[in-house]
């Protein structure tokens, strides 16, 4: 077992590339370092920050690009400082990180806090490695290459293409609800409805929350959402005066959506004083204006949170097979990535869509 010279990916050539205009072709990964290992990628989630980065809406994203960072698949080479780490044929997953400083005199680093790390942060795509300059690339592809101390083993509780999605959009929320309280005696309201959001009820309902609050903005999302285990649901275009009727209601909010015309000041009506907001989205202009008051009048809290350590994905991964969370995914062959993005574009995914390479590839 081992990885070829040139790796094959879905690349994105210009800020075209998410109306479906990616091309399946050969390109040249970083050069293998003894830390790295390669991977031969079973299943790749497609996540909200794959469009925006190959639109190019955070900014100048640099092309080709392969996106995709919530990949499993096997370990089929190992550097050798690595091996304390991974084998060949581990099933590992990688997410939206790929390395940090790692540094002792890095706060975060050196406190679990890699995925603030502000002096070495490099994503799994898009990100460029200092050392060799190379850019990274990600899991639309056959194989990746990525440093082995961002990989995480796989519990063999979690199937692959379940795992997938949680490298990212689990983690994004996970981390969010356990640093801020979600847990018995809370109220949380997860408010968009697509992979984060979905996983964001997943998660509040398994850690044991009083109520789950789903706001979408229709109605049409509620008996899934009642189904994954939400106690209530806002639809936020088609209720009337939603935020007045459930003002003062919930503890603490994950918001995971990323236009920038968000009702964030009815939102924020939604929370009891001393509740927390937390935002996870990524809209590509800047957020809603809000008065002061929405914050001043309940001593409430605006915070961010960005996907999460090596160490919590492990402790979410442990906690989704102890508790048996199981995302609602929708298989695809990686062959069908073009109509893929267009589709999530237009928010048919229910609630993810996982690219999945053919047995053939897959098999070891
Ligand atoms: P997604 O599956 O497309 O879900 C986004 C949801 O937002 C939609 O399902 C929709 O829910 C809601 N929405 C869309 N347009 C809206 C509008 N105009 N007003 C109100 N709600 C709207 O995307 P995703 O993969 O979950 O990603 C969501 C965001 O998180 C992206 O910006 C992504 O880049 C970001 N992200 C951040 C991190 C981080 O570390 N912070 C990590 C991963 C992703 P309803 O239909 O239910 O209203
Ligand atoms: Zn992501």
């Amino acid at each position: 077992m081992s990885s070829p010279e040139k790796f094959h990916g879905w690349l994105g050539h210009d800020a075209t590339s998410a109306q479906g205009n990616l091309r399946w072709e050969p390109f040249t990964p970083k050069p293998f370092a003894e830390t790295d290992i390669d991977i031969k990628v079973s299943h790749c989630g497609i996540c909200g920050t794959d469009i925006h980065t190959l639109r190019s809406g955070w900014g100048p994203t640099h092309y080709p690009a392969c996106v995709g960072h919530e990949i499993v698949g096997t370990v089929v080479r190992v550097g050798s400082s690595a091996s304390s780490r991974h084998r060949i044929g581990d099933r590992v997953g990688v997410g939206a990180q790929a390395l940090s400083c790692q540094r002792g005199d890095c706060d975060e680093c050196s406190n679990g806090m890699e995925s603030y790390c502000g002096k070495g942060f490099v994503g799994t795509y898009n990100g460029q490695y200092k050392d060799s300059g190379y850019w990274s690339m990600g899991g639309y592809a056959d194989y990746v290459r990525v440093p082995a101390a961002f990989a995480i083993k796989i519990p063999d509780q979690v199937k692959s293409e379940d795992a997938a999605p949680m490298m990212c959009g689990g983690i994004t929320v996970y981390a969010p609800l356990i640093h801020n309280g979600a847990g018995p005696g809370k109220t949380v309201g997860i408010v968009g409805l697509g992979g984060l959001g979905h996983f964001g009820v997943l998660f509040a309902k398994a850690l044991g929350c009083d109520k789950v609050v789903a706001i979408s903005r229709r109605r049409n999302k509620e008996d899934d959402t009642k189904a994954m285990g939400a106690t209530d649901y806002i639809a936020t275009s088609e209720d009337e005066k939603w935020d007045k009727k459930h003002s003062r209601t919930l503890d603490l909010i994950i918001s995971t959506v990323s236009a920038p015309d968000m009702p964030l000041s009815g939102y924020l009506r939604l929370l009891k004083t001393k509740g927390q907001f937390i935002q996870v989205g990524a809209p590509e202009d800047v957020l809603p204006a809000i008065s002061a008051f929405a914050l001043i009048a309940k001593g409430c809290k605006i915070g961010g949170s960005q996907v999460g350590s090596p160490k919590e994905i492990e402790d979410m991964l442990k906690f989704a097979a102890e508790k048996g969370v199981k995302p609602w995914v929708q298989k695809i062959p990686m062959k069908q990535a073009n109509k893929a993005i267009v589709e999530m574009e237009e928010g048919k995914a229910r609630y993810r869509f996982v690219l999945e390479n053919d047995e053939a590839h897959a098999r070891l």
